[in-house]
């Protein structure tokens, strides 16, 4: 499948999900989205992503990874994820330059969220923007006329401001984090306390009851 110019490949790892997929000269697709299980480690998913890719792509130009977590971009290494538990201090570039033999580059997964989204226009190239990512966890990213602001490497982490000083403990280490009220990781804890049979661990389907009226679900909300 690979073509003249040959296909750029991204990466996008969440707390939850995992999606693959690759730019050739017409465009971009999507390949692929399978669960990521933080419990089994990054070798593992990084195994699973490279029999799919190897599948489609033997020569992959290049390679873009944004992550759920803290990246060292100058280093490559992913420092610390609150949604990856236990995965520590990764090299995650490093990993895929040896596995693909191509240059690869990695970000937060807000920031090459960001990224893309300034050269598509969607940020304006002016003025100040703040961009939010809700999923497992709550991403964040600040962009200054068009460019990311990176401060000391992790600045825009909104998800882990404290918005409650007494609050709950979060991953991150610290306590009250907004990620811990407001993401749907955050969803499933409160529908699970509000006495629900804990069955559904989905907060697509939990979202989907409370628009059926279903209490528990509403009162998660
Ligand atoms: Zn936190």
């Amino acid at each position: 499948m690979s073509n003249l110019l040959g296909n750029h490949w991204g990466v996008d790892i969440g707390g939850t999900t995992t999606i693959l997929g690759y730019i050739d000269n017409d465009g971009y697709r999507t390949v692929s989205t399978l669960q990521t299980i933080p419990s089994e480690g990054p070798e593992k998913l990084l195994a699973r992503i490279s029999r799919i890719i190897s599948n489609i792509d033997d020569s992959p130009v290049s390679i873009g990874a944004g992550i759920a977590g803290l990246v060292d971009r100058e280093n490559g290494v992913l420092i610390n994820s609150p949604n990856l538990v236990n995965w520590g201090k990764f090299p995650l570039r490093d990993r895929l330059i040896e596995m693909f033999r191509c240059p690869a580059v990695i970000d937060n997964d807000c920031n090459a969220f960001a990224i893309r989204a300034i050269d598509s226009g969607e940020i304006p190239s002016d003025g100040l923007s703040l961009l939010i990512t809700l999923g497992t966890g709550i991403g964040g990213t600040i962009i200054h006329r068009g460019t990311i602001l990176y401060g000391t490497g992790y600045a825009g982490e909104f998800g882990h401001m404290t918005v409650n000083a007494f609050g709950e403990l979060c991953q991150c280490g610290s306590r009250g984090c907004w990620e811990r009220y407001a993401a749907a990781e955050a969803l499933v804890q409160y529908f699970k306390r509000a006495g629900s049979d804990s069955e559904h661990t989905d907060p697509r389907i939990i979202t989907q009851l409370a628009k059926d009226g279903n209490e528990n679900a509403l009162k998660a909300f």
